[in-house]
């Protein structure tokens, strides 16, 4: 989900006048369990997010009221809620792993606004029945990476449930070491996962399984109620844009690291951020979650995953779609169809070029070679890229560039390639490089500056968090006041490790 701008929305709601309206509580009782959340004891506002409190045209000011604070603690109980936790099940690392559900996760309820519904979710505010060894709560450290990604991937126009706020609190949550508890509020159209309808296939429950398809499908795709069959045609959207997400992954260097098919929205949305990582150092091999020790997500896997994970929805869906060839049917040629074309179109445009034509896949691989072999910074050399002119004017010119790559005549073969098909198209430099820049973003969510911002954050500074906050909101701009924030690791994070721990 990425900002919509369509309509201009009016900020006119406090949280207790919230419009709700809950099509998902509405489902029969089996699709979730109605419970109020346990709460955060003393909880103060640790940051939100304006754009998202726009998303649900809330009144700006509404997150300094102390209400705000308690409502999104789950102290406080809105009126025209009706909190639930929804059950669900996956496939884990490739593995079935039966029931999971919302085990730390508490539904407010679906607040209708100009632009679509949006769901309001807590996370981290206490268990549920499907809680099961969980402790129900999310720690600061990781509501800070969900908060912070969320807010960076809408920026860069990449689909993501969007983040509302975080609240903090001193309640202790012991993980490999003793934290503090926090509740990351999340928006999205809807949580629906993969794994919501694997559930109940898994548990052979058809009707079920028919009446979950139908509330997505008239909520989300009613343009497809008329089809042969509306579940074939459901499961080629949801292909399309599950591959439109991965092309958008693959070009900004993003991996999710936890790919399992509860992770994967029904709307083709970036969610539940674990241990995610932006490429620092290219490697195409790179396996940002510490616990993958396969390497099952590692970054060059992505979309082979997400293929994967859409055979297991296309499995779950096959009472409903009958026959086994129109599945894989609806699968494969949309997913390779649409990943193919984003991926490319996304490249190119990444490179400067205007016009896509037959051939460009080959520079584009040249490249990805170059990068893994020199194990380049992924996000300089893109922004780097940009600055250089079409004609070649020497090695002085293109330095800023050549000093990313060790390998100097491998990088002069590749941009001499690179300027060979720039010269098929007439565009002026300064036109292609605001073209490029508008597209290679100079600003993501590296791990060492999450890691910043959270080491500050736990001794009580916010201040490092906002800042983040604030830059990562205009990720293609020069922000002379974030400069530090443009740079490849620092020395004293080499050896951070992020895993499913949170
Ligand atoms: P994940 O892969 O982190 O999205 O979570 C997998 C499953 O574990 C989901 O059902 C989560 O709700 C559940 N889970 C993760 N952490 C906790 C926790 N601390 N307490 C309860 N459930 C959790
Ligand atoms: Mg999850």
């Amino acid at each position: 989900m990425t900002a919509p701008d369509t309509q201009p929305l009016e900020r006119r709601h406090r949280l207790e006048d919230l419009p709700f309206d809950n099509s998902f509580a509405r489902l029969p009782p089996h699709f979730h369990t109605r419970l109020a959340p346990w709460g955060l004891p003393d909880p103060h506002l640790v940051i939100a997010s304006d754009e998202a409190a726009a998303l649900l045209e809330l009144d700006p000011r509404e997150p300094a009221r102390g209400e705000f604070v308690e409502v999104l603690a789950g102290n406080t109980a809105l009126r025209g809620s009706e909190i639930l936790a929804a059950v669900y099940s996956g496939h884990q690392f490739g593995h079935w792993a039966g029931q999971l559900g919302d085990g730390r996760a508490h539904l407010l309820g679906e607040v209708r606004t100009a632009n679509g519904p949006l769901e309001i979710q807590l996370k981290g505010a206490g268990r549920t029945p499907y809680s099961r060894m969980g402790d129900g709560r999310a720690v600061l450290r990781s509501s800070i990476r969900e908060f912070l990604c969320s807010e960076a991937m809408a920026a860069l126009g990449i689909p993501t449930t969007r983040a509302l706020a975080i609240v903090g609190s001193s309640h202790p949550v012991q993980r490999e070491e003793r934290e503090t508890a926090a509740v990351c509020t999340r928006l999205a159209p809807s949580f629906v996962r993969f794994g919501s309808f694997e559930h109940w296939a898994a548990n052979d429950r058809g009707d079920e399984l028919r009446l979950l398809a139908d509330y997505v499908i008239d909520r989300f795709f009613p343009q497809l109620r008329e089809a042969a069959s509306p579940a074939a045609a459901m499961l080629a959207e949801v292909s399309r844009r599950t591959a439109a997400l991965m092309a958008r992954w693959q070009a900004v260097g993003f991996m999710h690291g936890v790919m399992n098919t509860d992770n994967m929205s029904i709307l083709g949305l970036t969610l539940d951020y674990g241990p995610f990582g932006f490429m620092d150092a290219f490697d195409a091999n790179h396996i940002c979650n510490h616990t993958d020790h396969g390497g099952r997500y590692s970054y060059r896997r992505q979309p082979h995953v997400a293929h994967w994970n859409l055979h297991a929805l296309g499995h779950a869906l096959l009472p409903l779609i009958g026959d086994e060839a129109a599945m894989q049917e609806a699968i494969d040629r949309n997913y390779a169809e649409v990943y193919n074309r984003d991926f490319v179109a996304l490249m190119c445009a990444k490179l400067g070029i205007a016009a896509p034509r037959e051939g460009d896949d080959e520079l584009i691989s040249q490249l990805y070679g170059l990068l893994d072999a020199n194990r380049s910074d992924y996000t300089l050399f893109f922004r780097q890229l940009g600055r250089l002119p079409a004609s070649p004017q020497g090695p002085t010119a293109d330095a800023p560039l050549r000093d990313l790559i060790i390998d100097r005549e491998a990088c002069d073969a590749w941009l001499a390639a690179w300027r060979e098909r720039l010269r098929g198209e007439s565009r002026p430099d300064g036109e292609r490089q605001q073209a490029m820049n508008a597209v290679n973003p100079k600003y993501v969510l590296r791990n060492w500056i999450a890691e910043g911002a959270i080491r500050a954050a736990r001794e009580g500074d916010y201040d490092e968090l906002r800042a983040v906050h604030e830059c990562l909101k205009r990720p293609f701009d020069e922000q002379p006041a974030c400069e530090r924030f443009a740079a490849p690791p620092p020395d004293w994070a080499a050896g951070l490790e992020v895993s499913c721990s949170s």
